[in-house]
């Protein structure tokens, strides 16, 4: 499998580099992207050390070297728009410049003030981060992070002391993760990260219930999670925006809108309004689905909630009279998109 994964992405670097050479790319990029903008969606942008300690999927992670290289191809071939920008030619149906595009990021994770501040300063690029308001400014971290740092201290736990197999065994039953422990990897993280992936959707009570009995078993506190996957500071946010970041909505608790009933859903999106009102008060209020779940019925609650604009996780470019409760964004992730060329084959839709 791994094989196969290696040759694919092989073909692909070969691929991107040759339609790069020939002017391929740049080409398909004026063709696609004629009157047209493209919402690039961000989440976490890493040091190589940092990733060998993160619980993060690697399908929301970015190196930091090659973000730094994204943001120069940005630089050179695209007209980076504020927020404002965006918002008002889609408000005003008034078409886009050829090659538009608005950076975000979803979830203020704390990396996006160390790591990608610096470099969005160095081009003087704009963007816009979403944030799931109750975790900002706090010690909480998302529970896929919390149960995989848990999740692999367990298998280093019963490496070390096999006695204590059928207590963790117990703790990690309930959401069927117990194989993890049987992992013949040296460094569990990658096996384990993907295996907690994949539980996305199940009941917050039996999550809930797994992370409490495994710290209990473990015999850990909240403190010591790794800082790693922390989010952002109030003081942090306020410091982005004096340096031309903008804030939107992303849900208070980050519950998937389309899983909980529609008041609860109607809270999620007002208190991440009122919240980001008192928070940052200048910014645009847009909205971001949590995990991009959204129906007609969560668009009308985010409209009804005075949000201007509000965005999916659902690929391809925007134009100025596309709905504005449902607007495209093109993922990027590490794996694609170490080099111009593959970040340019990512950005117009080729990969
Ligand atoms: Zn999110």
């Amino acid at each position: 499998m791994i094989v196969k994964q290696q040759i694919k992405f092989i073909l692909k670097l070969t691929v991107a580099h040759a339609l790069y050479g020939l002017g391929v790319l740049q080409l398909w990029q004026r063709i696609v992207l004629r009157k047209k903008a493209v919402v690039l969606m961000y989440h976490r942008v890493l040091t190589k050390e940092d990733r060998a300690k993160t619980g993060s999927s690697p399908g929301i992670v970015v190196d930091r070297d090659a973000f730094a290289t994204q943001m120069s191809v940005l630089k050179q071939r695209f007209k980076v728009l504020s927020v404002e920008e965006f918002a008002n030619r889609m408000e005003r149906s008034v078409p886009f410049e050829d090659s538009s595009c608005l950076i975000t990021f979803d979830d203020g994770w704390r990396d996006n003030y160390a790591e990608a501040l610096p470099i969005l300063q160095r081009h003087q690029l704009p963007a816009l981060v979403f944030l799931p308001v109750n975790f900002i400014g706090g010690p909480r971290v998302f529970w896929q992070e919390h149960l995989t740092h848990l999740a692999v201290r367990a298998v280093q736990l019963v490496r070390n002391d096999p006695g204590r197999r059928s207590q963790l065994h117990e703790g990690l039953a309930p959401m069927r993760l117990d194989s993890v422990l049987n992992l013949p990897d040296h460094d569990p993280r990658p096996a384990v990260i993907e295996a907690v992936r994949k539980k996305k959707g199940l009941a917050p009570a039996l999550i809930n219930a797994t992370l409490a009995s495994l710290t209990h078993a473990l015999s850990m506190g909240g403190e010591e999670l790794e800082e790693v996957d922390a989010f952002l500071s109030w003081e942090q946010v306020n410091s982005m925006a004096r340096h031309g970041i903008a804030f939107g909505g992303h849900g208070a608790e980050h519950r998937i809108l389309t899983f909980v009933p529609l008041d609860e859903a109607r809270d999620e999106i007002r208190t991440s309004r009122q919240v980001l009102e008192r928070g940052v008060p200048a910014s645009v209020p847009t909205f971001s689905y949590p995990n991009g779940n959204w129906s007609p019925e969560v668009a009308t609650l985010v409209k009804e909630a005075g949000y201007r604009l509000a965005f999916t996780t659902e690929p391809g470019f925007v134009s100025c009279d596309d709905d504005r409760f449902a607007i495209r964004r093109v993922n990027i992730h590490e794996g694609l998109m170490n080099s111009k060329p593959m970040f340019l084959a990512r950005v117009v839709g080729l990969f």
